[in-house]
């Protein structure tokens, strides 16, 4: 078992190096796209808490086998870190592992990871993940701290002197999301921005693309907009010259 491993296609874009800690998760988001790619039912996922076998076991053996330092590790990608109302414990011995090696963690979570802040430094990414604000997501995503909750814990990872993170992917309501960006930055480090896929909506993506990014620009935000929402952009750009 090798618990890190290179992400490829679209999880890429999270990050170069990733961990898995959990068997699922219980926040039971709609568009959790998780269940499919480890093909489980939807169901298992969601009620299954385990973390996997032997992970942090199995972790200190590779880290050592492959002596792997110096990397940036994202936790997590089929998974949440922090799944509200479990224990958590695995989480933090993962990240106890990777530190002790040398290695940083990118955590992203709709969770609360407050709990670990201690082991996390300067070098060291606290992420959060927001799709819309809680008039959807009660419905969206119904077993995770509030997004209120989770920008309120992102605060706090700043003022300790943690990188902040928001991946704000997928967008459920732009402009929920655009006003976030706006009211939070002050405390915000960098964003990933990307579109709902595999579900039906009726967004105008390349719109929304033009705002957030102009947006980003105006506060002189770190900010990268992700391949699919970046297409949907291009697609437009490309149509309008075509017309003209
Ligand atoms: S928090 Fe992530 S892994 Fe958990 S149900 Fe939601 S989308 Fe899936």
């Amino acid at each position: 078992m090798k618990p890190i491993y290179e992400p490829k296609g679209k999880a890429k874009e999270y990050g170069d190096y990733a961990i898995n800690t959990y068997m699922g998760c219980p926040h039971q988001c709609y568009y959790c796209f998780a269940p499919n790619v480890l093909h489980r039912e939807r169901e298992a996922f969601h009620n299954c808490m385990e973390p996997r076998k032997d992970i942090v076991r199995e972790l200190r053996r590779q880290l050592k086998r492959e002596n792997i330092t110096g990397k940036l590790i994202h936790l997590c990608f089929t998974c949440d870190p922090y799944p509200t109302g479990y224990d958590t414990t695995a989480t933090r011995e993962v990240i106890q592992a990777l530190k002790e090696h040398g290695n940083h963690v990118q955590i992203l979570t709709k969770g609360d990871g407050s709990r670990d802040f201690d082991l996390l430094d300067a070098e060291d990414w606290y992420g959060v993940s927001i799709s819309c604000d809680l008039s959807i997501a009660h419905k969206a995503e119904p077993f995770a701290e509030t997004p209120a909750n989770r920008l309120l814990e992102l605060e706090a990872a700043k003022c300790r002197g943690i990188n902040t993170w928001v991946s704000f992917e997928p967008v459920l309501d732009p402009v929920a999301v655009l006003e976030c960006i706006r009211n939070c930055a002050y405390f915000i480090d960098k964003v990933k921005i990307g579109k709902l896929n595999y579900w039906p909506s009726d967004i105008d993506w390349a719109k929304f693309g033009r705002e957030a990014e102009a947006l980003c620009k105006s506060l002189d935000m770190d900010y990268y907009i992700k391949d699919s929402l970046r297409k949907e952009m291009e697609e437009q750009k490309g149509g309008e010259a075509d017309a003209g």
